[in-house]
């Protein structure tokens, strides 16, 4: 081809391709040159005395909120945190675990969470990734960033936020300049070559995000909304579900993960809470909607449920709208690479076909779907999906390789970045866009992301672990469990395997069965052959 164009290209016509490229793309809104430590400043100066975050009996307004963030980056400041340093929050979450998270964005620094419950070797890893030399801490996760600390070739600063705050002083914020193009916050997700990546984002694309999850969960200025916090720490949607009321003057509700897992107290507390908004993976929703049913009950204020990170079947949305037919539903898909969610799919009511889509681009955001070419698939055909535009993230933090294998050119806006998903899709009729699956082994576990390359390979690194294959069982996203199985030294048991993973991976990587075999099924060209992997009759834990 004399252009240097893909022949899969070629083969859409002018009006397809301008179709792709500018139709299905989100529309244009521009940014304002702000971010959110502005925008959250003046929205706390504006409505000083509402209430900003709830937990359980605590209540905080606006105003006490916004003295904590400012005394928490002034000591963030003082000890040495300059624009994009790295800033690890190793806490629980609790109203001083926002602050301290809104502490480190107007610091200027970038927001890493980590969850005190995470095994030291895995904080050690994250802590080198970043080059983070400041730590944020709270009485739980003292003693994981002392033993993480002393493992590092320089050891941390660690800051108690308790103590920064116990000190008083500082009601402005720090005079530091922070700009739409700067990192924001890193989230470490799964890697499948065994150590985990670190997406860094930026202040605009996470901006954009608010902006959008805002407007499609129909949160207002003075609205009195109140949204929860469900999700860890470590979950990048985390992240909006405290940002985005505290943009438009609403109310961050903490629920505890004690109370998600007893349905009948988070139902309470969602009614009592007078909660709008709220954000479940769909695993939780079946649970929640399972109990509902059984428990027939209006759900008081709530007004707008989103749900992320797995596919949303069709069954679970009529059932939904069967129970709260004036509960809208917000589909919401992307990857923690592209500022969180990217696409919305906002739900009425049950839809006339019968699945459910990812909705459209949110905002300045372009969605592509791809042939291996990177070229344009024509209309209805699966393919890659890939994002461009404000929401696509830096890359990985100090991690040239991986991050050039998923974040490249965009071949369509010059100079513009993509993010390649990973996810095949296609775009529907209805100028929507269907997903299809993985094109790898990533799969989520109750809305966690885990690439099955990085158990393995964890699991080969075990003394006496000769062979080791990992797999899902389950069909649905809440019956679905990890399951081992290896091959290897006698001396080497089920039990044996499932406690050494349990010190080297967060809880929710270890696989729930472990399996020991004489050696792994192998398919004719020589590689593990996983369908071929049943439940022998050997020694399991
Ligand atoms: P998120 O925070 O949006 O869940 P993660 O980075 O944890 O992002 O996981 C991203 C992956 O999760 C996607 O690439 C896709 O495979 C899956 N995913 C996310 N949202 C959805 C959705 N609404 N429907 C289907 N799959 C989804």
């Amino acid at each position: 081809d004399p252009h240097g164009r893909h022949e899969s290209e070629s083969l859409l016509s002018p009006q397809e391709t301008e179709k792709q490229l500018y139709g299905l793309a989100g529309p244009t809104v521009e940014l304002p040159d702000r971010t959110f430590v502005d925008l959250f400043q003046e929205r706390a100066r504006g409505c000083p005395d509402a209430i900003a975050v709830e937990h359980g009996t605590v209540r905080w307004t606006y105003r006490e909120l916004e003295r904590r963030v400012n005394r928490i980056a002034h000591a963030l400041v003082e000890a040495g945190v300059g624009t994009e340093d790295v800033v690890a929050v190793v806490m629980d979450r609790t109203p001083e675990w926002i602050a301290a998270a809104l502490g480190v964005f107007t610091a200027g620094g970038v927001y890493l969470p980590v969850r005190p419950d995470f095994p030291v070797e895995r904080v050690v890893a994250q802590l080198e990734r970043s080059a983070c030399a400041v730590a944020l801490t709270d009485p739980g996760s003292e003693a994981l960033v002392r033993a993480s600390s002393a493992r590092l070739a320089a050891p941390l600063t660690a800051l108690s936020v308790t103590r920064v705050l116990a000190r008083g002083g500082h009601a402005e914020p720090p005079r530091v300049q922070v700009t739409p193009g700067q990192a924001a916050y890193i989230y470490f997700t799964s890697g499948s070559t065994g150590t985990p990546k670190g997406a860094l984002c930026e202040h605009a694309g996470f901006l954009n995000h608010l902006y959008a999850k805002i407007e499609d969960t129909g949160m207002t200025a003075g609205g009195g909304d109140v949204a929860t916090q469900i999700a860890s720490q470590c979950f990048d949607i985390s992240l909006w579900q405290f940002a985005a009321p505290l943009l438009i003057g609403g109310s961050v509700r903490i629920v505890d993960t004690r109370t998600q897992l007893d349905v009948a107290a988070f139902v309470e507390e969602i009614v009592e809470g007078r909660v709008t908004v709220m954000q479940v993976v769909p695993s939780y929703l079946e649970v929640l909607l399972t109990h509902l049913e059984q428990h027939p009950r209006p759900l008081g204020a709530l007004r707008s449920v989103s749900v992320t990170g797995e596919a949303l079947t069709y069954e679970l949305v009529q059932r939904w709208f069967a129970a709260y037919p004036d509960v809208q539903l917000v589909n919401a898909y992307g990857a923690t690479e592209t500022s969180d969610d990217p696409m919305h799919e906002v739900l009425h009511g049950v839809p006339e076909r019968d699945f459910v889509s990812v909705g459209r681009a949110l905002r300045n955001v372009n969605t592509y779907v791809l042939d291996e070419n990177l070229a344009l698939v024509p209309l209805g055909t699966p393919g890659e999906i890939a994002f461009s535009g404000v929401c696509v993230g830096r890359g990985y933090i100090n991690d040239e390789e991986r991050t050039r294998e998923a974040f490249v050119p965009d071949p369509f806006r010059p100079g513009s970045r993509m993010y390649r998903t990973g996810d095949f899709g296609r775009w529907l009729p209805e100028d929507r866009l269907e997903f299809l699956g993985r094109r790898d082994a990533q799969v989520k576990i109750r809305g966690f992301r885990i690439e099955i390359g990085e158990i393995e390979n964890k699991l080969l690194t075990m003394e006496g672990v000769r062979e080791a294959a990992v797999v899902t069982e389950g069909d649905t996203s809440e019956q679905r469990v990890l399951v081992a199985f290896f091959s290897g030294s006698e001396k080497v048991t089920p039990e044996g395997v499932r406690d050494f993973l349990g010190t080297v991976l967060p809880d929710y990587m270890v696989p729930t069965h472990v399996h020991r075999v004489d050696r792994l099924p192998l398919t004719e060209n020589g590689k593990i052959d996983k369908k071929a992997l049943g439940r022998p009759a050997a020694e399991t834990a």
